[in-house]
């Protein structure tokens, strides 16, 4: 199920504002991941219920904190546009899709990018992840994201877009979706993907950071006691993929592995010896 099925975000531009944040359907986040875990019929080796939840809590929440970013950079233009003495209503006129009046600009072939992207950018988080941690939740990284590739293609439209935004992709789609907020096809391409990987639509971009958005559980009094059981440190767990299993033992094994294959491989120096 795409990410927008079991969680949505609600924009701060509209009223009552203070109910703006990332809700998140707890009863069908639940009944999803025990769908999935019971279509492997306890097959799916790598995963119990509590580390499946982890990891779809994280991806639902990264992509709709995408969503957080976007509304972020569009009123980051706003603010400046009052600045310069023409206030223009960025955020609103980007959600009646005003750019496709744009010449040069028209319909996105991945419409809407914006899903495309908030699946591409919850994928890269977990790559991120990666990149500064090591150990068995890693390794559960790679098959989570392989799983993910493979699902996208059975999403709406937009959403089965995601694999053109993983990894270095991720820049140029979210320069498109620049160019759609200041609603000009005039966007020097260059200056544009500058923007879209240092300022608007990277992490810095965000108004609330991610332990600080409001967040909700929404569900049955006894839902949300199963979930509280399953996802005991909720916060940590969809901003740092914590969960509370003891990996030390797989973790040292997996190290002590790589070391062993390192010193198995011959050096470089060997191996330019040995070529004829
Ligand atoms: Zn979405």
């Amino acid at each position: 199920m795409p990410a927008d099925a079991l969680a949505f975000y609600r924009p701060f531009h509209f009223s009552p504002y203070e109910e703006w944040g990332i809700y998140i359907m707890a009863d069908r986040l639940l009944h999803h991941c025990m769908m999935i875990y019971r279509a492997f019929a306890g097959k799916l080796y790598a995963f119990n219920l509590e580390t499946l939840i982890s990891y779809v809590l994280f991806e639902v929440f990264h992509h709709e904190f995408f969503h957080h970013l976007v509304e972020s950079a569009a009123t980051t233009i706003e603010i400046l546009s009052i600045g310069f003495g023409k206030p223009k209503a960025i955020y609103v006129d980007y959600l009646k899709d005003e750019y496709t009046h744009e010449t040069g600009l028209g319909e996105h072939p991945h419409n809407p990018l914006e899903e495309a992207l908030a699946n591409a950018y919850a994928y890269n988080s977990f790559s991120f992840l990666s990149r500064v941690k090591v150990g068995y939740r890693i390794l559960l990284v790679k098959l989570y994201q392989a799983m993910l590739q493979k699902s996208w293609p059975y999403e709406a439209s937009g959403y089965n877009s995601a694999i053109h935004y993983i990894g270095p992709g991720y820049v140029s789609g979210a320069a498109q979706l620049l160019a759609m907020l200041v609603c000009s096809h005039s966007l020097d391409p260059y200056s544009a993907r500058l923007l879209a990987k240092n300022v608007l639509l990277s992490g810095h971009t965000a108004f609330a950071q991610k332990p600080e958005i409001p967040t909700y559980f929404v569900g049955s009094v006894g839902v949300l006691a199963e979930f509280d059981k399953l996802v005991p440190a909720p916060n940590e767990t969809y901003t740092s993929l914590f969960w509370p299993g003891d990996t030390a033992a797989i973790d040292q094994y997996l190290q002590d592995r790589r070391q062993q294959e390192k010193k198995s491989k011959p050096s470089k120096e060997a191996r330019k010896r040995t070529t004829p």
